[in-house]
Parts: C-alpha cells; sequence; structure tokens
C-alpha cells in the first residue's frame, strides 16, 4: 500500500467530499471499531475515502515534485538538481556483492536522498553539484522514517537535460512540538521532556573506507586493511508527564547529549565507569528533541529517533509555547 499520511488522507477527503473534519474522523473512528481495532487509523481512513469514492492515487502518474514522492510508488518521474552527492560504495550481503550510491537531490518543494543500486550507481562518477538529472522509473520506500527514491537497472537518469532548469528550495523542516501521548509513527516532531533513564552508549566498529559495520571480527569484508573508526548509540527515556518514549541517539546526537567529542566517547569506551557520573547528571534533566517518531517492528513499539539535542532549553520560550499550543 502507497504510504499517505494520515492528514492527508483526511485533507483529500475533505476537498472531495461534503463533509467536515469531525464527520470524517467520525467515521473513521467507526470503521475501526466495526473491525474491532484490527485496522490502523490510516487503513481506516483509506476504506473511508474508498467508499466516499475519493480518488487518492491520481497524482501519481507522470512527474512529481519531491514534496509528493510518498513512500511505496512503484513509478516516479522528478526533476532535480544535485545539493549533495557521496561516493560510490561497494557492499556485499552474504554471496551478494554490488554497488551503491547515492546523492541528494532538491526542486522548489524540498529534497530527498536518492540511492542507485548496481550499474547505474557508476553514474555517480559523472555527477556534480548543482547538475540537473531527470530520474525516471525510479521507486520510493521509507528508511529510518525519511523518504528515498531509489533506482535500479529498470530506472534511467539523464544529466543536464535540455532546456530543464530548476530552482531549489531548501525546505527547513519545521518541527512542531508534540506530546509524547500524540506521537505517531513518521511524526516529524519535536518533544521536551525529562531524562529518566538512560543506558550505557553501544559501540560499533566501522570501516574507515565505506562508513558501514565492520562485522567481519572488526573487519571491513571488503577493505580488511583499513583502520576501524567508531561509532555509537545511546538509549534513554524521556517522559513529559503524559508519557514516556524510548529515545534513540546516533554519533552526533550522543556526542552533543553527553557534551563530548569523537576523542571523549572513545574514553568512555575505554573507561566504561566514567559513563555513571555522567548519567547521574543527565538523569532528572529537562531537554529538547528534534525527530522522527519510528515504530520498532521487532519489538512493536514507537521509539523517537533524535536529529537534534537541546540540552537548556530556554524556560520562557518554551512557556510561550506552552500558551501558544493551549489555545
Ligand atoms: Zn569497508
Amino acid at each position: 500500500m502507497i504510504k499517505i499520511p494520515y492528514e492527508q488522507v483526511l485533507d483529500k477527503i475533505k476537498s472531495n467530499s461534503e463533509l467536515g473534519t469531525e464527520d470524517i474522523e467520525a467515521k473513521i473512528k467507526q470503521k475501526m471499531d466495526q473491525l474491532s481495532g484490527l485496522i490502523s487509523k490510516e487503513g481506516a481512513a483509506h476504506i473511508i475515502a474508498n467508499e466516499l469514492g475519493v480518488q487518492l492515487y491520481d497524482q501519481f502518474s507522470g512527474r512529481l515534485q519531491i514534496k509528493n514522492i510518498l513512500p511505496g510508488l512503484r513509478d516516479v518521474e522528478v526533476l532535480g538538481k544535485i545539493t549533495q552527492k557521496y561516493e560510490v560504495k561497494e557492499f556485499k550481503v552474504g554471496e551478494r556483492a554490488g554497488k551503491m550510491g547515492s546523492f541528494v537531490i532538491g526542486d522548489e518543494t524540498g529534497t530527498i536522498r536518492a540511492v542507485m543500486w548496481g550499474d547505474i550507481a557508476e553514474k555517480l562518477n559523472e555527477l556534480k553539484k548543482d547538475d540537473v538529472v531527470k530520474i525516471t522509473a525510479a521507486y520510493s520506500r521509507e528508511n529510518n522514517g525519511y523518504k528515498e527514491l531509489h533506482m535500479n537497472e529498470r530506472s534511467e537518469l539523464e544529466i543536464n537535460p535540455d532546456g530543464e532548469t530548476v530552482e531549489v528550495k531548501i525546505v527547513e523542516e519545521k518541527q512542531e512540538r508534540k506530546k509524547i501521548n500524540e506521537l505517531k509513527q513518521g511524526d516529524n516532531v519535536e518533544v521536551l521532556g525529562t531524562i529518566v533513564d538512560m543506558f550505557d552508549p553501544k559501540f560499533f566498529e566501522m570501516c574507515s573506507e565505506c562508513n558501514k559495520r565492520a562485522k567481519n571480527e572488526g573487519k571491513c569484508e571488503l577493505h580488511p586493511e583499513s583502520p576501524i573508526t567508531y561509532s555509537y548509540v545511546l538509549n534513554a527515556f524521556l517522559d513529559d508527564g503524559t508519557d514516556n518514549i524510548r529515545i534513540v541517539m546516533f554519533k552526533e546526537q550522543v556526542e552533543a547529549f553527553l557534551s563530548q567529542n569523537n576523542e571523549g566517547m572513545l574514553k568512555i569506551k575505554e573507561n566504561p565507569e566514567s559513563f555513571s557520573e555522567m548519567k547521574q547528571n543527565l538523569l532528572g534533566s529537562i531537554v529538547k528533541l528534534g525527530g522522527k517518531a519510528v515504530n520498532n517492528q521487532m519489538f512493536d513499539r514507537l521509539e523517537f529517533i533524535a536529529n537534534k539535542v537541546d540540552l537548556t532549553p530556554d524556560p520562557k520560550e518554551e512557556i510561550k509555547k506552552m500558551e501558544e499550543n493551549a489555545i
């Protein structure tokens, strides 16, 4: 199923029927009750749209603006300008080895990461920043709560096609404030709460050449001679009075959260006891985090993947926000 965010389905029904938001939501709730909890809110909204004859997918043929690319599309055409380019990486999964290349493109509606698999990845070497690219027959998916565009052997990539220009607007993702008990899968929001528990950081050996996990006894399968660097992940629990949620932080966010640089982190790795003092200092402190609420399918729970860490939220600002939200 194409993943159209709930709000978008709601808007679509609203603009294509006589019903107001309350009526639509009542119908959705009724449908969920009718199916006794066997269906998600999104799923119920899809059914209601179908019942009302509201076409949800009409904008999904031909060229799409980046903001309209939703996870699960099979045949995407998009025109964008390259804003960032990464190196071609080689990977090996079991007996399968291959190449992967990625870059970021933007248009007037936003940016998206584009990933190329197989021989098409070689095209990366022909690309420069600010090139305009026309991508056809790509597919879209979700990765860690972010939309991505993927290209395979079927896909085509045209560099600087005649007569095509692109204006890039970097859309700063506005992270609206939400309470923890309001969080839903895919929300890209800000939460404010108290750190009530945290776990020891976990360290991972990474290949300095391809930046992938070095899984072969601390060596990269493809670059066994390359030095190892470390990345880390830290889990904590944040409570805002409405509920609590597991926070997942990766390298940069861990460094910001613990006020350490990479060197400091490696000291913690060598001397894990030094972490307990840091932990005591952070427990009970109020922090503001930006990030995405993501469903961890293995444990069937919602987690918050932080991408911004603010250890000293300004109390005045926060009170103002609370008052705004109360209106
Ligand atoms: Zn490697």
